[in-house]
């Protein structure tokens, strides 16, 4: 753990900030501001310590790809033997795009179309997460067309309480995720049924930003219930998928270590074989990753000192979504002394804040890097205001891989068409 950032691989030099020794005022004279910049050891490390804790065990991690869908951030957990987990058709195009294996990736999502459907059974996933009995249906439907058996889990909803932002909360009863646990028993029986289905596994996902394993715990144990009930109806699985969850620090957070968080899960599956998956997004990407910025004004307000940066609301959306704290930092610390600031971009938006109540010893062209931003930034990100998004860089050890360019103006409208004059 890094005692001065959250992102391990981030340090402070003479000069300033930098990651994996290279400087991040180096890196915005290259590529210009804003960029995300990701650390590839980061990413790695975070990886490796999934493999660790399940050392011994057949497993698979699944890396979520919403968190950080950028294919180089793909192609490195695919190099790494990671699989995947995808909710949409376009995020399986990506992960085969970035040279993932179908066979490592499950589909999860409330609302898979025929279309998406259909794609993922010609690319042979490793398995659908089914959310609902229509869909069940439909895929079994998709699957008999194609002259195919879908595997499939259920991702069923314990109704444990995560204790995280209601926003990304999913495994509460009232919730539009999964299937109730006590319709779970009838859902399988009748999955077992089916023609074009194979029953494989058993999937939950209880929310997001996680701290504390007792929830897991307790979904854990609520699984298992479940698991032998359907042994008994004769149905085995072959696979538990536990979702993903694990929190990171953003601010002063004390998540638990992976083995720590995995350790009563693994405990609760002492003596069983299957073969248990995990698909973690914001625990492997979001310490990994800082967004850059540049302070375009400072505006000294009555009430309130402004630093208005060339980043804002669409290409970090969680302050003003979930009201999520990154840290912010300048990148040269100056000898002046500190003050104030509400940090903000030049979006038409009271809510196009990345922080308040920052106190910074800054001046107007400094750099600042808001921390932790490697998981829900970049893919969250938007247009609005016709702002080209932000271009994404990796760093690894002295080399710095563009990752993605800078959008152009041009391409922001290039599918658009004004009416035919009048
Ligand atoms: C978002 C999501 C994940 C990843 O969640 P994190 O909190 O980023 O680890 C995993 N599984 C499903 C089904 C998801 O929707």
């Amino acid at each position: 753990m890094n005692p001065d950032f959250p992102i391990p691989t981030l340090s402070r030099s003479a000069t300033g900030l930098t990651l994996e020794g290279v400087e991040l005022a180096e890196i915005a004279a290259r590529f210009g501001t804003p960029t995300y910049v990701y650390s590839l050891s980061a990413l790695r490390d975070a990886f490796a310590a999934y493999q660790a804790a399940l050392a011994g065990r057949k497993s698979l991690v699944c890396y979520a790809v919403k968190a950080n869908s950028n294919l180089g951030v793909l192609s490195a957990f695919a190099r790494w033997g990671a699989g995947f987990d995808i909710v949409s058709g376009g995020e399986l195009a990506r992960v085969i795009a970035a040279g993932g294996d179908p066979g490592k990736t499950v589909f999860s999502g409330v609302g898979k179309s025929a279309a998406e459907l259909r794609q993922a059974l010609e690319a042979d996933i490793r398995c659908f997460n089914v959310e609902s009995s229509a869909e069940l249906e439909r895929l079994n439907m998709i699957a008999g067309e194609l002259g195919k058996r879908a595997p499939i889990a259920f991702r069923v909803n314990p109704d444990v309480d995560p204790k995280t932002h209601p926003y990304i909360s999913t495994g509460l009863r009232n919730n539009k995720f999964g299937v109730a646990f006590d319709d779970a028993r009838t859902l399988y029986r009748h999955a077992a049924t089916l023609p074009h289905i194979s029953v494989s596994g058993i999937a939950c996902h209880i929310g997001s930003q996680l701290l504390d394993p007792a929830p897991m715990a307790e979904a854990t144990d609520k699984l298992l219930a479940l698991v032998d009930a359907l042994k008994s109806d004769g149905i085995t699985l072959d696979h538990f998928d536990f979702g993903g969850g694990l929190g990171i620090r953003y601010r002063d957070e004390t998540p638990p270590a992976v083995a720590d968080y995995l350790a009563p899960l693994i405990e609760r599956l002492a003596g069983r074989h299957e073969e248990i998956c995990f698909e973690p997004g914001r625990s492997l990407v979001g310490n990994a990753g800082l967004l850059l910025t540049r302070i375009e004004y400072l505006k000294h307000g009555e009430e309130k000192n402004f630093a208005i940066v060339d980043a804002a609301m669409n290409d970090l959306i969680r302050p003003a979504l979930y009201d999520a704290y990154h840290e912010v930092v300048a990148v040269r610390e100056r000898e002046t002394t500190a003050e104030v600031f509400e940090i903000v971009g030049p979006i038409c938006e009271s809510g196009d804040f990345l922080a308040h109540d920052r106190s910074l010893a800054v001046q107007q062209g400094d750099l600042l890097a808001l921390l932790s931003a490697g998981a829900y930034g970049m893919g969250m990100s938007s247009n609005y205001n016709t702002r080209a998004r932000a271009a994404e860089v990796i760093v690894d050890g002295e080399q710095v891989l563009l990752v993605r360019e800078r959008e152009t103006i041009e391409a922001l409208f290039a599918l658009e068409r004004a009416l035919p004059p009048a």
